[in-house]
């Protein structure tokens, strides 16, 4: 079974958009209008993946995708906990009524409202983000979490997800049988681009943080998934082997236990280099499509995003390609999983 376990709801009809756009209208003025969100009906969902995400997926022979809001509107970073809070709950709602409408095609992955009380991390600055977590797994039957490593959207001013004070979060994902895949927002910053920069330092700044401290110690059985291919750290693998050499630290093959990357690098030498670089068993296909980069590479005439054209040409068993193409997605994701028997898959 093929199955695509990154992508987000970049389509959403335009009420959507009108709700965060009233929020923030209303944040940076208080007479404005309180924001509502505009009713939608299930055919203006319907239209919005079918001429795109579905129409897609199905053209390439996907079977199902992990859905997400789109993540670089989750915008941690604006300074209001409440404002965070009503958006992750309508961003989660419009997904969990897509994957209502398609419930073999699509298959939910949570926005959570990050932004911290008091705008920086202290006691019970985690409490709304599980709360979202608990309410769209057990309510809305998300099977698995975006976790932002940096709310504060490029400034960095959380602690690394190994600190303490993550703790809490990771609990709940470990008792919800839930993986948190590493995903960042938007930047404070126009030096910082948000898909071409900040994504893919996040990636590596977090493999780094984990390869720096112990956090699958206290929590074994989590996983967490690095999109994006991982950012550098394929590239670099020994550069962090030669550093956790150098900081008394394990090999960092041995995070490999509870870390996997997923296949969005957008050219055959990149994923070619992942899968030599990072045991089959690790990595997940993945497209983010519709996401950052969108149309079609001139030379190949490949869709940038169609990573499974790139995928089907790397030398590797059928075993192994299975596994990318879904058996890992099913592993990594239990609560997937337990769906799709559901189903009869
Ligand atoms: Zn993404």
């Amino acid at each position: 079974m093929i199955i695509d376990s990154h992508g987000h709801y970049t389509t959403a009809p335009g009420q959507l958009d009108a709700f965060r756009t009233a929020q923030l209208a209303r944040l940076a003025d208080p007479s404005a209008p309180p924001a509502v969100l505009a009713a939608i009906s299930d055919d203006e969902l319907r239209a919005s993946v079918e001429a795109n995400q579905l129409r897609i997926m199905r053209e390439r022979g996907g079977e199902l995708m992990l859905f997400a809001p789109k993540a670089s509107a989750m915008g941690h970073h604006v300074p209001d906990p409440d404002v965070a809070r009503a958006w992750a709950e309508a961003s989660n709602d419009v997904v969990a009524r897509v994957t209502a409408l398609y419930p073999e095609s699509f298959a939910g992955v949570a926005q959570l409202p990050q932004t911290p009380p008091d705008g920086a991390p202290g006691p019970g600055w985690l409490d709304a983000t599980i709360a979202e977590l608990r309410r769209s797994v057990t309510e809305l039957g998300f099977v698995g979490v975006l976790v932002n490593p940096d709310p504060s959207g490029s400034r960095w001013t959380a602690p690394a997800v190994t600190d303490e004070a993550w703790s809490p979060l990771w609990e709940a994902c470990v008792e919800l049988d839930v993986p948190a895949v590493v995903h960042v927002s938007g930047t404070c910053t126009t030096a910082v681009h948000p898909l071409g920069a900040h994504y893919l330092n996040a990636d590596t700044t977090v493999f780094m943080q984990l390869v720096e401290n112990d956090l699958f110690t206290r929590f074994p059985t989590l996983r967490l998934v690095i999109p994006h291919g991982g950012g550098a750290v394929p590239y670099h693998w020994g550069r962090f082997r030669g550093l956790a050499a150098r900081l008394g630290r394990p090999d960092p093959a041995e995070l490999l236990r509870n870390v996997f990357f997923d296949t969005c690098v957008y050219h055959q030498p990149g994923i070619d280099l992942l899968l030599r670089v990072v045991p089959a068993e690790n990595v997940l296909f993945a497209s983010e499509m519709l996401g950052a980069v969108r149309g079609a590479d001139p030379d190949s005439g490949v869709d940038w995003d169609d990573t499974k054209v790139y995928l089907e040409r790397v030398d590797m068993s059928d075993e192994q390609r299975d596994a990318v193409m879904g058996g890992n997605a099913r592993r990594v994701y239990p609560r997937l999983d337990a769906r799709l028997r559901e189903q009869g898959r």
